[in-house]
């Protein structure tokens, strides 16, 4: 039987940079009260703190490459037995190879939780160039936005928070973005075939605006905790 019953709830968002996985996880936490579960965010506090492991995945990080599983596991372990995750988690960027899948299986049967879904967000790679460009966020509170997709209400203030220190990626840029494609189709994609041979996959057009978007995995988390 597929775990798809199985609460507390952990989904899975896959798909390549851009996609939209940031703004969708940020949404359904405040939704439905889950934790977002970022790896990327995790290596750039990391990286930030100039921990042995931020130091060690730096420049792997601007070159656009993969982390090693090893340290990404790490600090993925290290957070998800924290209490708070009890809830359920949103895991945004994670896992991004097999071998983190298999890891991630493991981990979660010794916390006695199961994968409820792993949304497959489908988008044209040429769309993902500008996704990523344009892309800047809050330095205070971390909210995502576009350049031309998904603008402030007010001009250089954050609609969250009402900070004006905007902050953008070292890595969104276009150079960088072609590597993490091709890191995504090498190493993630294939994760899809895997979690379809789990009975978890389910897929979302991440090409949709953003609110329909978050209706199809509202829907989906409903049906997996509910
Ligand atoms: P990811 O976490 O998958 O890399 P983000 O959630 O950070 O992607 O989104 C990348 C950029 O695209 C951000 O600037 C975000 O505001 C914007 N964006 C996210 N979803 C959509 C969408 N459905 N349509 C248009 N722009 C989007
Ligand atoms: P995006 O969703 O735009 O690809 P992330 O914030 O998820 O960006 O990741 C940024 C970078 O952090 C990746 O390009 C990669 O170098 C590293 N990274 C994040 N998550 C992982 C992971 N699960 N495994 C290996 N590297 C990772
Ligand atoms: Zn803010």
């Amino acid at each position: 039987m597929p775990e798809t019953t199985t609460r507390p709830a952990v989904l899975i968002l896959l798909g390549p940079p851009g996609a939209g996985k940031g703004t969708q996880a940020r949404m359904l936490e405040e939704a439905f009260g889950l934790i977002q579960l970022s790896t990327g965010d995790l290596l750039r506090a990391a990286v930030a703190a100039r921990t042995p492991a931020g130091l060690a995945a730096k420049s792997v990080m601007e070159a656009g490459g993969l982390v090693s599983d090893e340290i990404v596991l790490a600090i993925l372990k290290d957070r998800l037995t924290q209490p708070d995750t009890a809830r359920g988690v949103i895991l945004d960027g994670f896992p991004r190879t097999p071998g983190q899948a298999r890891a991630l299986d493991e981990l979660l049967t010794g916390q006695g939780m199961a994968i409820g879904a792993a949304v497959s967000m489908e988008v044209d790679d040429a769309a993902m160039v500008a996704r990523v460009s344009g892309r800047f966020t809050c330095g205070d509170c971390g909210e995502g936005y576009h350049d031309q997709f998904k603008q402030p209400r007010e001009e250089g203030v954050c609609d969250k928070c009402g900070g004006t220190a905007f902050k953008r990626r070292a890595d969104d840029n276009a150079e960088t973005v072609e590597a993490r494609l091709k890191a995504y189709h090498d190493q993630t994609a294939p994760l899809v075939a895997y979690y379809a041979a789990r009975g978890v996959l389910q897929t979302v057009d991440g090409m949709g605006a953003i609110p329909a978007i978050a209706g199809e995995l509202g829907a989906i988390v409903k049906q997996v905790t509910g």
